[in-house]
């Protein structure tokens, strides 16, 4: 049961985004009572854990679809790697803070360098890369990329991947400096330390309502049989998927027109330590035609309470839950006359996602298992097995009349500031630092114009371009890879 009745900012949702936020708020103004409200009886359970998300740090250090090709040949934009990488900078800068001011523990419990690599194949493919490559390997947050087409070569970096493969032409990058995070882990370490340091944190209290009066937000959440009212002026919704359906509960017009269009995810595992101990590196291919950018294929190293495994995928399907503890129903209530239209407008306007994704759904286990052998030639399906990851939940956002599916974050905040949440799913937890920045700027606007300073001693690079100065990014890069444990 909560210890009060009203709070300064009460947090709805248990994730890596309350955490972060709620970490935040601790060190800017120690005085604010905040309270988390999480309706699951665990912390981190839904997309943060582990075994929901692929743990890779995005920083646009592999993944392609942050850089797609340039129609005319010339060299691919890096603008858009360049500020996703700046992002995950932030939230390795803020880690780093927090160990070293032992709000973390030790980093090999959540952090751990894999090099992150891009491998292609056939000539197309080849040459994009090479021109993606030439884009990169100037800009100081990029420093150290390489890139081969030489079969030899890349068979040092990724043996598993080139054993058994049929002769044809491939090529691939691979930047060190990359890294496997445990969300899970950095969820629950933020947690441990905001109850040690007096938040308030309930698990099994699901909000079930937020009404906004003169006297601030009133918030109606369920325990167990128990019903309770709680009060505060201002609420974060960091409800993951179902962030949507609390900020349309909530009444402001600035989700109007917003819907979620939930895609689940599906991984191919193994632990066998003979393939595990072969292939040290989490590789981005390129995605199937019609595949939103979050289904590109990736074979990654992970490493979760200390034991390391491959895993493969993601395989998309598609069901009706915002959560992977949500339900059936999710989406269908989850439409209102004001987001009819985005609704339809997007399954019109994307009829190649819907034809990838009823291909996947469709797709049997022995199916999903030749996806994974193109990776792998010589992979043997009795050392796999597959299982669920977790639930994400795309934004689709008004435009005009109609709507347009989003791949991004998205804060969803009410003029007044006193309430914000967050829809969307990618780039996700590696940039939940940059997000929540944004979330505070929103809810405490002109206290956040005083807290630069503060938030400078955790983000260091906060305000400042990383990328236009090699100095600064090669420092950060190197106090991060030092305080964290990390190759440089
Ligand atoms: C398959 C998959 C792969 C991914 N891979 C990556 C990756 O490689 N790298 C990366 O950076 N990101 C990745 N992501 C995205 C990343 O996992 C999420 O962006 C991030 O975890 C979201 O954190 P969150 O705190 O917003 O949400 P969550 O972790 O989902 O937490 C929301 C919490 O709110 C709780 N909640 C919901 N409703 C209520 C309510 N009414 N009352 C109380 N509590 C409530 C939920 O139970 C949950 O615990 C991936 C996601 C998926 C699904």
């Amino acid at each position: 049961m909560p210890k009060r009745s009203d709070y300064d900012l009460i947090l709805v949702g248990g994730g890596i985004m309350s955490a972060t936020l709620a970490v935040f708020l601790r060190h800017l103004n120690p005085k604010l009572n905040l309270l988390v409200l999480e309706r699951l009886p665990e912390l981190a359970m839904e997309s943060s854990n582990a075994w929901n998300n692929a743990g890779t740090g995005h920083a646009a250090l592999c993944e392609l679809n942050y850089m797609p090709d340039d129609p005319a040949g010339g060299l691919p934009s890096a603008t858009k790697a360049i500020a996703i990488n700046q992002q995950f900078q932030e939230s390795r800068e803020f880690w780093a803070s927090l160990v070293e001011s032992g709000v973390m523990k030790s980093p090999d419990t959540f952090i751990h360098s894999i090099p992150h690599m891009t491998f292609v194949r056939g000539d197309k493919q080849a040459d994009y890369l090479a021109r993606r490559f030439q884009s990169l390997r100037n800009q100081p947050l990029f420093a150290g990329m390489e890139f081969s087409k030489d079969p030899s070569k890349i068979a040092t970096w990724i043996p598993l991947m080139l054993e058994g493969r049929a002769e044809e032409v491939v090529a691939a990058t691979r930047m060190e400096q990359g890294t496997d995070v445990d969300y899970g882990a950095v969820t629950r370490q933020l947690f441990d330390w905001l109850i040690d340091s007096g938040v308030e944190v309930l698990t099994s209290h699901e909000v079930q309502s937020l009404k906004h009066s003169f006297s601030g937000w009133q918030l109606i959440a369920r325990a167990g049989k128990q019903r309770i009212s709680l009060k505060a002026p201002k609420v974060f919704v960091g409800a993951g998927g179902w962030a949507l359906k609390l900020l349309q509960n909530s009444g402001i017009k600035e989700v109007k027109g917003y819907g979620t269009f939930p895609v689940s995810g599906h991984f191919l595992k193994t632990e066998n330590p003979t393939l595990v101990q072969r292939h040290q590196a989490k590789v981005y291919s390129q995605a199937a035609v019609g595949a939103p950018p979050m289904s590109v294929p990736h074979l990654d190293t992970r490493v979760i309470d200390g034991k390391p495994s491959l895993l493969f995928g993601p395989f998309a399907g598609l069901n009706f839950k915002f959560l992977k503890h949500g339900s059936i129903f999710d989406l269908p209530l989850s439409i209102r006359f004001a987001n009819l239209l985005p609704y339809l407008s997007v399954a019109a306007g994307n009829i190649s996602l819907v034809v990838y994704l009823v291909k996947e759904i469709l797709k049997s286990k022995k199916q999903k298992f030749e996806s994974l052998k193109e990776f792998v030639p010589l992979a043997n399906s009795g050392d796999w097995e597959l299982y669920e990851a977790g639930q994400r939940a795309q934004v689709i956002k008004p435009s005009g009349a109609f709507g347009s599916l989003e791949f991004g974050t998205e804060v969803i905040s009410s003029s007044d500031g006193s309430i914000a949440g967050l829809l969307g799913a990618s780039p996700g937890a590696s940039v939940a630092v940059r997000v929540m920045l944004d979330v505070i700027k929103r809810i405490y606007p002109e206290d956040f114009a005083n807290w630069g300073g503060e938030i400078q001693k955790l983000v260091p690079s906060f305000g400042v371009d990383l990328n236009a100065n090699a100095n600064l990014a090669a420092a950060s890069l190197q106090k991060t890879a030092q305080v964290l444990k990390l190759k440089a």
